[in-house]
Formats: C-alpha cells, structure tokens, sequence
C-alpha cells in the first residue's frame, strides 16, 4: 500500500492500478504486452476537463486527447451520465436486436451530413475503412472493375484490408501482397489523380487532410477535382474522416469545408470521445450496396458507445463548440506562427487540428520535453508536432501552451 499518488481520488481508478506506481506499471506492461507500442511515457490515472494526471500525480495539458479522441475533454458531465445511465440500462444488444441509441445516433449522423445515406457501425477506425473497402468491392464486381486508389503516405488502418489502402511502405510493405490491386498518387495531386483513375477504377480513398502523414493539408480545389474525376469515370469517392470528423477542423465534417458530398465516408476518433465506435455512411446507391448478410459486427452499434457518441454531438451543438474551435484554433496557430525560433519552420492545419513543423527531425525531444514541462503533444512525424486538443479548451490553457513552448524549444536547442 505504499506510493498512492497525492492528487488520486481514492477509489477512482482503482485501488491496485494506483498502489503499483508508474516505474512498477511501466516494467509489467513492457513484459505482459507485446513489443508493437514500444514502452510509452507515462501512465495516465485520470483526467478532469482538459487535464489529465500520471500514476506520480503529476498534472498535464492534454494537447492530443488520445490522438483526437477526447473531443469533450476528460470526465465530462454529459458523457459520464450518458455512459453511466446506458451501462446501467442495457450495456449491449448485439446487431440480433435493435437499440435505441444506435438508431438515433444514425439519424443524428444522417441530419449532420444532410444528404440521403444509410450508416453502419463499427467499433474503430480500421473497421469503419473495411466496411467502406467491401463497398467498394461489391462496386467492383457489379461493374467489373478491377483496381483502387489511395494516397502516398496516406493512412486507413492496421487491419489487412485497411493497410492495403495504406500508403506508408515502412507499415504496409512488409505485411503484403495484400488481394487487391491497390495504386497510389502523391496527395495533393489532381493531375495523377486523373491519370490514375479510369473507367476500371471501383473507388478512391482519401483523407480530407493526411493526419499520420503529419496534419498534411491538400491544395485547394483538390477535393473538387476529385470529385468530378470521380463523377466522370464511376468511382466511387471514399473520404476517410476518422480524424478530420466531429468538429475538429471547426466544421461537423472536414469536407463541408470542400463543399464536395463523397459516395462513401467514414468516422471513428473523435466520434465517441473516447469510447470505441466506428462508422461507415453510404450516400445514395453506396448506402444499399450491402445485402442482407453481407457485413456483420457483434459489437457494431453498441448502446454505451452510441450514447456516448450522442452525448458528444448534442454538446458540441449546445455549446457552440464548432464556432470555438475555430477561434481556438486560429489562436494557437497565430500564436506558434508569431514565434520566432530557429526549430521552428512553421504551423499547419485547420481548427483545433496542427502541426508545428520543425526546421529538422527534433519532434521525439521536442515531445519529451513538452512532457517535462506539463504538456502532451505528439511526435507525428520526426519533423512535426501533432496538437489535437480536446475541442473545450480554454482560452488560458491554449496561452498557456504558447507561453511555455519557445523554453521547450530552446530545451531541445541547447
Ligand atoms: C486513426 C485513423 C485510422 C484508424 O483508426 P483505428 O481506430 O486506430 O483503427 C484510420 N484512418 C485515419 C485517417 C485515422 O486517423
């Protein structure tokens, strides 16, 4: 019973988790996991708003939010009753009966995009990206097209299929040759987009911006190009919004800003703040294209990830979050681009969505610094910085951030 952090709550994590200490817990996850993570740097025991607390009680800004994820931030009322009153009601039905929150967070999806589509619920990301896959491929055999096309350095998951649309050889090459004819063009290019797809081409899969690549947006007019090579030859348009989606560039959806409607788009991240959930919408024709029988989750439309997923949309609507984040974003990103500091080279992205591009590969000691000072930040890419903070954020913790950040620079500089 020794080493109970000072700032725990007693018995909010659990009593074993707090006595094991971060050294302790950090040497049994690097025995009991298997080495794919590597060993990460803190064990977090806690979150409150837009903080979150490791297993020494120390306290953080959490700029990442679990990689876009904690849209409302840690221990938000709106999502602990949500959660709360739907595990105590009915924790799961399986897709062999229907819940009620699965059918109005498809309806509530539905009425965002405010285009005629049918949804399906998966439980991640990589998920929502193989139901789009198999569309696309029932697109294929209907029409008897024979190939796909995705980005270089463009990112859709870790399962088999996902990674096949994958355009990062250090994850994908090794796990290859993967069934399907997949062909990729450098992001951002509308001519080789053209090039690439021809009347046998059954889909196009793209993100709205790249964000593994390092929060990489495309030119401006791209995403209408795409949707008009699309239009002429039949491919279907697929976006990836599993990152961009849920007002974390300042719009419900990335592409809203492009002004394009896709045939097929998918969400996970941001979706449930924090709870696993994944969604695939279909518009128009690509919402039938699945029969009965065709696809299938045992937790797909799951009651508490769908409540909690309620609970997000229906706060970031009340509380205006969409108009805050893109305030809060322009601040941060005004604020890093006034610096002047010879690390940095500059800022990109949208809303409460950037990267901090670095003059060279110092973002691993840039985010080990940025820890040290009380900030989580993410070494998306060796030269980049990834913030997504949670989509509250305050005015104070963004200054905060700006204020710290030439000292932790200049840490990393020597
Ligand atoms: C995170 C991410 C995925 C994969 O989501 P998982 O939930 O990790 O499977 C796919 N596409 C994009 C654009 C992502 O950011």
């Amino acid at each position: 019973m020794s080493q109970v952090s000072p700032s725990a709550t007693p018995g909010h994590a659990g009593g074993d988790l707090l006595d094991a200490g971060a050294a302790s817990l950090t040497e049994r996850f690097e025995a009991a996991f298997m080495p794919n993570y590597g060993v990460p740097p803190a064990v977090l025991v806690r979150g409150e708003g837009c903080h979150v607390w490791d297993a020494d009680g120390r306290r953080y800004l959490d700029l990442i939010a679990g990689i876009a994820v904690s849209s409302l931030g840690h221990g938000h009322p709106a999502l602990v009753r949500a959660v709360s009153e739907q595990a105590a009601a009915l924790a799961h039905s399986s897709n062999l009966f229907i819940n009620e929150p699965e059918v109005l967070l498809a309806e509530r999806l539905l009425g965002l995009l405010k285009v005629p589509g049918r949804v399906f619920l998966a439980n991640s990301g990589t998920e929502a990206n193989e139901a789009a896959l198999k569309l696309a491929v029932k697109h294929a055999r209907a029409t008897g097209r024979k190939y796909y096309v995705a980005a270089e350095n463009g990112f859709h998951g870790r399962t088999l299929g996902a990674l096949s649309l994958t355009g990062k050889a250090a994850i994908r090459d090794q796990f290859g040759p993967f069934p399907l004819d997949v062909r990729f063009v450098p992001y951002g290019d509308a001519d080789a987009l053209k090039q690439a797809v021809t009347g046998d081409c059954a889909a196009v899969f793209l993100e709205p911006t790249q964000g593994e690549a390092g929060v990489v947006p495309p030119p401006d007019g791209y995403f209408t190009a795409a949707r008009q090579i699309c239009d002429a030859t039949g491919a279907l348009l697929v976006l990836d919004e599993i990152q961009s989606a849920i007002g974390r560039t300042g719009h419900w959806f990335a592409h809203q800003h492009d002004g394009i409607v896709p045939d097929v788009l998918t969400l996970a991240k941001g979706l449930g703040g924090g709870l696993p959930i994944g969604a695939c919408v279909g518009f128009g024709q690509a919402g039938t294209l699945f029969a009965k029988g065709d696809h299938g989750s045992t937790f797909g439309g799951n009651p508490v990830s769908a409540a909690a997923a309620l609970a997000v949309l229906g706060t970031i609507e009340r509380d205006g979050l969409l108009a805050h984040v893109r305030e809060l974003g322009d601040r941060l990103a005004e604020g890093i681009a006034s610096l002047d500091h010879p690390l940095l080279s500059g800022v990109r992205g949208r809303g409460l969505w950037r990267a901090i591009v670095l003059t060279g590969d110092h973002a691993a000691q840039i985010q080990a610094a940025a820890q040290r000072a009380g900030f989580l930040v993410n070494a998306v890419q060796p030269d980049a910085i990834r913030l997504a903070p949670p989509l509250v954020i305050t005015e104070e913790q963004v200054d905060a951030f700006l204020g710290a950040l030439p000292a932790i620079l200049s840490e990393v500089a020597g």
